[in-house]
C-alpha cells in the first residue's frame, strides 16, 4: 500500500471514530436513553458532528485524497472514489445553506407533527414551501444534466435519475394497480386472528430465533426495541436492529426480518474493510432490496410459514388452529389503504409512485405546494380508488419532506423491483431455492447473497453492481412476474385475468 492510500486511511480511521461515536449515541438516543437527558444528548451529538464535518470536508482531506487517487489500484481506486464522493456531497454545499437547512429542519419537524396532530396543512404549507426552495438551491449546487431531481435522487442513489424512476413506475403502474383493482373486488381476506394481545416475551424469543436461523449473526450484533424499527451499526462486527410489540402479531416478525435484512448486509461486508467507507451497503435501494429480500419473497412465503407456524401456534394459541393456507392468505392480505407504512406488499409501489411523482411537479413548479393536499388527494383515488379524508391521513403522513429528503422514495420502489430481480438470478444458480426455504434451510441463500451482494461493499456502483449480479439494468420484469404469480394463485384469479 502506497503511503498516500496509508495516509488517506489514516484520516478515515479518525473521522470513523467519531462517526461510531454518533452512531451509537443515536441508538442509545432511541433505544434506552431517559427522556431527560435529551437536552444533554443533544449537546454532545452536535459538537461531534462538527467535529466530524471539519474532518471530512477539510483541505487536509481534499489533498489527501488526491494524492491517493494519483497511485491507487483495485480496491484502493475503489475506497478513493467512495470517499471522493463523500467528499463532493459534503463540499459542494456551502456551510450557510446547510445551516439554514438544519435550522429548518428542526423547526419543520416540529410543525409538522403539529399540522399533522391538528389536520392542519395550512400551518406546515410556509415550511414546505421553503424546503422545497432549499431543495431546488442545493440541485443547483451540486449540478444536473437532464432533470432538476437527477441531482437529489443521486445522493441516495448513485446513478440514479428522474428518467430511470420515471421508466420504472411506468413499467409497473398499469399491471400493478390492475391486480390491485381486481383483488379490491374480491371479498376481503379474515386476518383479524392476528389482532390481540400477545405476549412480548414470546415475540422477542421467536424473532431472535427467526433472525438468527436466517443468518444474522447475534455475536456481532443485537436487537432491541424502538418505537419505529431501524438497522444502524458502527462496525461490521457490531449491527443493531431494532424491532416492536404491537396489536398485530405480524408487525413484529415482519419488523425483524426486514431489519435483519438490511442487518445482514451491514455484516457481510470484508473484515479487512472494516471501519472504511468501502464496507457497508451501496445504497438506499440495494439496502432496501436485502431488507425486502428477507421480509417479503421468504418471510411472506407460505414455504417459510410450513416451517414456523407450529411454533408460532405454540408460542401464541390464541391465533388458533388456523390452517397455513388461512394464515398465508391472511399474511399475504391486500387491501388499499391511505398509510404507506402500513401498506401490504402489493399497494406499497403506488404510494411510492404518488410521492414520486409529485416530488417532481413540485421541484419543477409544475404544482404550487398549497395546492398539493388536493394533487395528493386525485392520485389516490386514481391510483388506489380511495380518497383520504383529511390531510393527516393524506400529504402530512410522512416525516421525509419536513426533514428535507426530497428524492429519497424511489429508492423504496427500486428496492421491491431488485429484491424479486435477485431472486430470480439467485434461483438460476440455486434452483431449489424455493423447496430450501420448505426445509427452513437458510445457509445456501445467504451464502449466494453475501457472495454476490454483501461481500462487495461499495467497491462497485449500485448500477455496475445489478448488472453483475443480474446480467441487466434495473426492471420490473422479474417483480412484476413474481407478484402477478404469487396473488393470481393467492386470489384464485381466472387465468385471463392474470
Ligand atoms: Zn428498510
Amino acid at each position: 500500500m502506497s503511503d498516500s492510500v496509508s495516509k488517506l486511511k489514516s484520516q478515515l480511521y479518525d473521522a470513523d471514530a467519531i462517526g461510531a461515536a454518533l452512531a451509537i449515541m443515536a441508538w442509545d438516543q432511541q433505544t434506552y436513553m431517559p427522556s431527560g437527558s435529551a437536552g444533554a444528548r443533544g449537546e454532545h451529538m452536535a459538537l461531534l458532528h462538527k467535529m466530524y464535518h471539519e474532518l471530512m470536508t477539510s483541505d487536509e482531506h481534499g489533498k489527501a485524497l488526491e494524492e491517493a487517487a494519483k497511485t491507487a489500484e483495485g480496491e484502493d481506486a475503489a475506497l478513493v472514489r467512495v470517499a471522493k464522493r463523500d467528499y463532493e456531497i459534503a463540499t459542494k454545499l456551502p456551510t450557510e445553506l446547510v445551516g439554514r437547512k438544519t435550522l429548518l429542519a428542526a423547526k419543520g419537524h416540529e410543525v409538522w407533527v403539529e399540522a399533522r396532530k391538528t389536520n392542519n396543512f395550512s400551518l406546515f404549507e410556509p415550511i414546505l414551501t421553503e424546503m422545497f426552495d432549499i431543495a431546488r438551491e442545493e440541485a443547483e449546487l451540486f449540478g444536473y444534466k437532464d432533470h432538476i431531481y437527477d441531482a437529489l435522487l443521486d445522493n441516495y442513489e448513485e446513478g440514479a435519475t428522474h428518467a430511470d424512476a420515471k421508466a420504472m413506475f411506468d413499467e409497473l403502474k398499469g399491471p400493478q394497480s390492475r391486480l390491485v383493482k381486481q383483488i379490491s373486488e374480491l371479498p376481503e381476506t379474515d386476518d383479524s386472528f392476528l389482532y390481540g394481545t400477545f405476549s412480548e416475551a414470546k415475540q422477542s424469543e421467536l424473532t431472535h430465533r427467526i433472525i438468527s436461523d436466517i443468518g444474522f449473526d447475534l455475536n456481532r450484533g443485537r436487537q432491541d426495541t424502538a418505537p419505529h424499527p431501524f438497522c444502524t451499526g458502527w462496525s461490521i462486527t457490531d449491527v443493531r436492529l431494532t424491532t416492536r410489540y404491537k396489536d398485530y402479531l405480524m408487525s413484529s416478525v415482519m419488523g425483524s426480518m426486514h431489519e435483519a435484512g438490511h442487518g445482514m448486509y451491514e455484516q457481510g461486508s470484508p473484515l479487512k474493510w472494516d471501519r472504511l467507507p468501502l464496507s457497508g451497503g451501496v445504497s438506499l435501494g440495494i439496502h432496501e432490496s436485502q431488507s425486502r429480500f428477507w421480509e417479503n419473497v421468504v418471510g411472506r412465503s407460505k414455504g417459510f410459514w410450513s416451517v414456523y407456524l407450529p411454533e408460532l401456534k405454540s408460542a401464541f394459541p390464541q391465533i388458533g388452529n388456523v390452517s397455513i393456507d388461512q394464515f398465508y392468505k391472511a399474511l399475504n392480505k391486500v387491501k388499499p389503504s391511505l398509510i404507506r407504512v402500513e401498506a401490504d406488499e402489493l399497494t406499497y409501489n403506488l404510494h411510492v409512485m404518488i410521492r414520486f411523482e409529485l416530488e417532481s411537479d413540485l421541484l419543477t413548479g409544475a404544482i404550487r405546494v398549497r395546492d398539493l393536499p388536493e394533487a395528493w388527494n386525485a392520485k389516490y383515488s386514481e391510483y388506489l380508488g380511495i380518497t383520504p379524508p383529511d390531510d393527516s391521513t393524506g400529504c402530512l403522513q410522512d416525516v421525509h419532506w419536513s426533514g428535507g429528503m426530497i428524492g429519497y422514495f424511489p429508492t423504496y420502489s427500486m428496492g421491491n423491483l431488485l429484491s424479486y430481480q435477485f431472486w430470480a438470478a439467485l434461483k438460476k444458480d440455486i434452483p431449489e431455492a424455493e423447496e430450501l426455504i420448505g426445509k427452513g434451510q437458510f445457509k445456501e441463500i445467504h451464502g449466494w447473497l453475501k457472495d454476490k451482494i454483501y461481500s462487495k461493499g461499495k467497491e462497485f456502483t449500485p448500477k455496475e453492481l445489478v448488472m453483475k449480479v443480474t446480467g441487466k439494468s434495473i426492471s420490473a420484469k422479474d417483480y412484476l412476474e413474481g407478484i402477478t404469480k404469487k396473488y393470481a394463485e393467492l386470489y384464485e384469479l381466472e387465468p385471463a385475468l392474470r
